[in-house]
């Protein structure tokens, strides 16, 4: 059986804050505003996952109103996350993640982010994409950045 699943996610940038994209420090001169780490790839990866299982969303699992997760690493959820579809008996087939920004440019961070997640969802690099793009100056990504994903769950 297969499971197709959509997530998205939006960020604000705000100064101060390390800037986290699939796990992986970016050197940029603003950081993303949120509750955890603010990754945004991640958390649309893993509204992703979660909506391929019909298993609710982040917001549900991990609410930004419990303190146990204020600065939380994505990452760590996202171990989570793939640990629930493992129970359900689901694997990850593959993952296609679009992330948005003006700024900074993330092209030679693609290879890195692709590792990351990876290694933390023990799977093969080969399915996991990282793409990037922008939103030529028209749309929400010059004030922070944005993220699509579409996974494609398996049950064997
Ligand atoms: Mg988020």
């Amino acid at each position: 059986m297969l499971r197709i699943g959509h997530g998205y996610d939006v960020h604000r940038f705000c100064e101060g804050r390390k800037l986290i994209l699939c796990g992986v420090e970016i050197e940029s001169r603003e950081g993303l505003l949120g509750h955890s780490d603010a990754d945004v790839a991640v958390h649309a990866l893993m509204d992703a996952m979660l909506g391929a299982a019909a298993l609710g969303d982040i917001g549900r699992h991990f609410p930004d109103s419990d303190p146990k997760y204020k600065g939380a690493s994505s990452i760590m959820l996202l171990k989570k996350v793939n640990a629930l579809l493992k129970e359900e008996g689901l694997a990850l087939s593959n993952a296609d993640i679009t992330v948005i920004a003006e700024r900074p440019v993330l092209k030679n961070y693609i290879a890195a982010m692709r590792e990351s997640l990876a290694a933390e969802l023990d799977t093969d690099i080969s399915r996991i994409s990282v793409k990037a793009t922008t939103e030529e100056g028209l749309g929400i990504a010059g004030k922070g950045i944005a993220a699509h994903v579409v996974v494609l769950l398996e049950k064997p």
